[in-house]
């Protein structure tokens, strides 16, 4: 269990305070906290409240939306990926998390082009606040308006494009990477390069009912997450595995009973 975490936004309906005193039972010993669960909070505080419960911070979701149609647009989405490297420093998280975003109608390698701009502009910032960024690959299905970057080749193309600087990386998300043959390799790439930052966990249901707020708890669905786990691993990553769940179904359930299943069936898949 010591490389369990688990998103805030897993449990949803709980508060940050809530968070921290109900994951620590389960044996959950990293949090990736969501933006919103900072809101009205005193973020010194946040590193000190996490630190008191035993959980490592690991990671802040989340950054990007880079792409826009409009110059003054994208400039909002610079100051506001600043402003989370300052959230991240301030809570002591070291990644951030990038959802790099797409614009309905633009083409997608405009947008890559967009991303790669943004993440530039985001870079000298992030290094002097020792904050890692990881570009999150997104399903496909999301190519329209969340994410032009769908694959972890095009994560990678990203990062080359950039001068392959040490901080920036690759969040791997089983939900959205599963089906891409290419999958081992690019694991295997982004070890040999340094660019695997964060690894996430959660199932996809069949059928799914939701594009986006239907994502099953490990073991409900199909994807192969032990052995992609285990490519991880192998590439020497011994970071957190981290449990992200979107979904109506289990927040509309007793959280706490959520997080015991999320325990067991974390133990299952690692047994
Ligand atoms: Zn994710």
């Amino acid at each position: 269990m010591s490389r369990l975490c688990v998103h805030t936004i897993t449990t949803k309906p709980l508060s940050l305070e809530q968070c921290l005193a109900e994951f620590p039972k389960r044996g959950v010993s990293g949090i990736t906290i969501w933006r919103q669960a900072l809101e009205g909070r005193d973020l010194a505080n946040v590193k000190h409240q996490t630190a008191d419960a035993g959980m490592e911070v690991v990671s802040l979701c989340r950054g990007g939306f880079f792409p826009a149609k409009s110059a003054t647009v994208r400039q909002k989405a610079i100051d506001d990926n600043l402003l989370a490297i300052e959230q991240a420093h301030a809570i002591g998280s070291p990644l951030i998390v990038l959802v790099c975003g797409a614009v309905p109608g633009q083409a997608l390698v405009e947008s890559r082009k967009q991303i790669t701009d943004g993440i530039a502009a985001c870079l000298p910032a992030a290094e002097a606040a020792g904050v890692k960024l990881a570009i999150e690959p997104l399903h496909p299905m999301y190519a329209d308006d969340r994410s032009a970057v769908n694959t972890m080749r095009q994560a990678h193309e990203i990062c080359d494009a950039l001068g392959s600087p040490a901080s920036v990386g690759i969040a791997v998300d089983v939900y959205h990477v599963w089906w891409d043959p290419e999958l081992k390799a690019q694991i295997d790439l982004a070890g040999q390069t340094g660019r695997l930052h964060a690894f996430h966990i959660c199932d996809w249901k069949t059928p799914t009912t939701d594009l986006l707020n239907d994502r099953g708890l490990m073991g409900e669905g199909c994807i192969n997450i032990r052995e992609i786990s285990d490519w991880v691993d192998a590439t020497g990553f011994t970071g957190h595995r981290e449990v992200e769940i979107f979904s109506h179904k289990w927040w509309a359930e007793d959280q706490s009973l959520f997080l015991d299943q999320i325990a067991s069936s974390y133990g299952n898949l690692y047994a």
